[in-house]
């Protein structure tokens, strides 16, 4: 048969492999024999589904070193491939992350210099094709499940120039991999992978939880039985076919016997992350629910994370055999970046996705992983606040999007879990820790928004409360005030936004004095707000802006901030915050405004609509018509 050409990005991820300055050629065996048991674990659930009578103890991996031929040969007896099954399969990658790296391996040579698409293709698992950084040429025999006599083909590749399909002789279904050996050069060392002890821990390092034995011929020096008393001791070579890996899944083990290295390989290989998790939850229980459950968080949000494609979702085993890819029910949206399995006899292996939702069992597992992340999470924000920190910038949001989302339902589990920049700590700090120490006569938590902590943090509003005493929450994530308005209050003290209206912080004698003011100058103010034609829904005389000459508020519940995150959305009508515009009647600007309100009401006019815009400005917003504005400055100037 003639030689077909890999498709286009196929070629290119190849020749990555070939030329690669990976320094982990060796999980090329870990894919091999990942995809080895997949394969088998296809044939055996299709034979419990189709009643096919085989035993799970018929499975097996061989790997076969063969020093002088220089080849190491992988064989599986799982579900094989049809000779469509071979082109499809092994003439294009079909994985849902090439396409995402085609833009950085646009090097003609293939030598990719850009150490950033290295580290991408560990991300994305590189499968069959990493055989291709140890070996120049590779054959792959297989035979379909249930196969006849001239079902076997074999498919061969010495790299990017393409591949050919033939047929071949092979008795049982199933796959056997050659790797033709590269010839060690450039420092470069191949030939170890022909070695036992090489191949044995790299099963161990890699694939010990495979649940299929992996087996290998070895060789090994033991002593003589007959040797007698008093003689030296004699040895000779025993040679016989071992199983190289436990085959106890990882999560059915004790945590006493598993180390940091064994949870991070098992992660970054099951999960295609190119970095250790930030955080491993395994738990093992027994009582309403029987399951053990391996969960991670991830140091880094995938690229996908927050669009609507990322699916959530925890891989569903059924007694050790792996029923469901993503089952989305065993994770609740506020924990969706959390990645891991679950395993549980107390689910039937043929239920469908259908029936699994309404499986009584399985939202009883969900309740308790919800309650185990939570709580993982929690000690971590308490022993360890660092790391959390970090964690809260990769996922914070998510977290706060669950209880916005959730109506109210998910505060009390979540709201132990929020942590906000605090203008007195200059930190971090949970609700509770602000509610520890707020003043006696405090009677409200404070918080300000805008777009950075340097923008909240000189806000005119936010000076005046840390003038006075009061410890404010900076929030910079257009998801916070939502949040904030869902949960309301925190121990009796509601939350009360820095840039509103009322926020009440003058004592009795300021707020008359404030009354007067407004009161005389009401028709001058009038005049203002009618100027600026319904931009604001009101224009007051305050005492508590110090220095500056202007800031903006809102009266009702929806702030400027909210209105411009939830104008950024798609929707048919715009949000529209009820805006204030406030004026320093301590500043030279208001005696100012009351001489224009006296001799010249156009000017006066002219000058509400800059002062809007600078309290727009200073809010961190856009200038409504910049060049109007613009106009309207440099005519004032000459
Ligand atoms: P992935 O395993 O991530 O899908 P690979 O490049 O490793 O990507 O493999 C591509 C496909 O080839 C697999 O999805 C599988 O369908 C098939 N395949 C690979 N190895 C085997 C095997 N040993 N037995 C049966 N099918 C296999």
């Amino acid at each position: 048969m003639p030689k077909k050409q890999f498709k286009a990005e196929s070629k290119r991820l190849l020749e990555l492999m070939i030329n690669s300055i990976y320094t982990h050629k060796e999980i090329f065996l870990r894919e091999l024999i990942s995809n080895a048991s997949d394969a088998m674990d296809k044939l055996y659930y299709k034979s419990i589904t189709e009643n096919l009578g085989l035993s799970r103890g018929e499975f097996e991996i061989n790997l076969i070193p063969d020093k002088e031929a220089k080849t190491l040969t992988v064989t599986d007896n799982g579900i094989g491939m049809t000779k469509e099954e071979l082109e499809k399969n092994l003439g294009v990658i079909a994985q849902s992350g090439s396409l995402n790296f085609k833009d950085g391996m646009r090097d003609k040579d293939g030598a990719s210099e850009n150490p950033e698409d290295l580290t991408i293709i560990g991300q994305f698992g590189v499968g069959f094709y990493s055989a291709f950084m140890v070996s120049k040429k590779v054959v792959v025999k297989s035979k379909p499940y249930g196969g006849g006599e001239n079902e076997a083909f074999m498919w061969t590749s010495e790299g990017a120039d393409g591949y050919a399909i033939d047929s071949c002789a092979k008795e049982t279904a199933g796959t056997e991999i050659t790797l033709y050996i590269k010839d060690n050069a450039d420092g470069e060392r191949y030939d170890e992978f022909l070695e036992q002890y090489r191949l044995k821990n790299l099963v161990k390092k890699y694939s010990d939880y495979i649940r299929y034995p992996i087996k290998m011929e070895t060789t090994s020096s033991r002593l003589k039985e007959e040797t007698a008393d008093g003689d030296k001791p004699e040895y000779e070579d025993v040679t016989e076919i071992k199983t190289l890996n436990s085959m106890i899944p990882i999560w059915k083990k004790n945590k006493s016997e598993l180390t940091d290295e064994d949870y991070n390989n098992f992660y970054k290989d099951k999960f295609s992350d190119y970095t250790d998790p930030r955080a491993v939850i395994h738990d093992k229980t027994e009582g309403s629910a029987t399951y053990s459950a391996l969960m991670f968080i991830p140091k880094k949000a995938p690229f996908d994370y927050y669009t609507k494609e990322y699916e959530k979702g925890l891989q569903l085993y059924s007694s050790g055999v792996m029923i469901m890819e993503k089952c989305a029910d065993l994770l609740p949206d506020h924990f969706s970046f959390v990645k891991g399995l679950v395993d549980s006899e107390d689910l039937s292996l043929n239920i469908s996705r259908e029936m699994l939702q309404h499986d009584r069992q399985l939202k009883v597992i969900a309740k308790s992983i919800d309650r185990s992340v939570r709580s993982e999470l929690k000690k971590m924000l308490n022993n360890d606040r660092e790391k959390y920190k970090e964690f809260w910038e990769t996922f914070g949001a998510q977290i706060k999007f669950g209880i916005y989302n959730g109506f109210g339902a998910n505060n009390d589990g979540l709201r132990d879990l929020l942590i906000f920049y605090s203008s007195s700590e200059k930190d971090y700090v949970t609700l509770d820790e602000y509610a520890a120490r707020m003043k006696e006569a405090q009677d409200a938590v404070y918080y300000a928004s805008g777009e950075t902590i340097a923008r909240v943090d000189s806000l005119p509003q936010v000076e005046t409360l840390k003038d006075k005493g009061f410890e404010v929450l900076y929030l910079i994530e257009n998801v916070d005030e939502f949040c904030m308005q869902m949960l309301g209050e925190h121990k009796e003290k509601p939350f009360r936004s820095a840039q509103s209206a009322d926020l009440e912080i003058e004592d009795d004698s300021e707020k008359d004095e404030i009354k007067k003011i407004n009161e005389s100058a009401k028709d001058m103010l009038t005049v203002m707000k009618e100027a600026l034609g319904g931009k604001v829904a009101d224009v007051r005389a305050v005492k508590r802006l110090k220095t500056h000459p202007v800031c903006l508020t809102s009266s009702g519940a929806l702030s400027a901030q909210m209105e411009k995150v939830l104008n950024a959305m798609p929707a048919e009508r715009k949000a529209k915050a009820d805006k204030v515009l406030e004026i320093n009647s301590a500043h030279p600007i208001f005696e100012k405004l009351r001489l224009l309100y006296g001799d010249d009401k156009d000017a006066l006019g002219i000058y509400a609509d800059i002062l809007y815009n600078q309290a727009l400005l200073i809010e961190g917003m856009a200038v409504e018509n910049p060049a109007d504005f613009v106009s309207k400055m440099c005519g004032l100037m000459i």
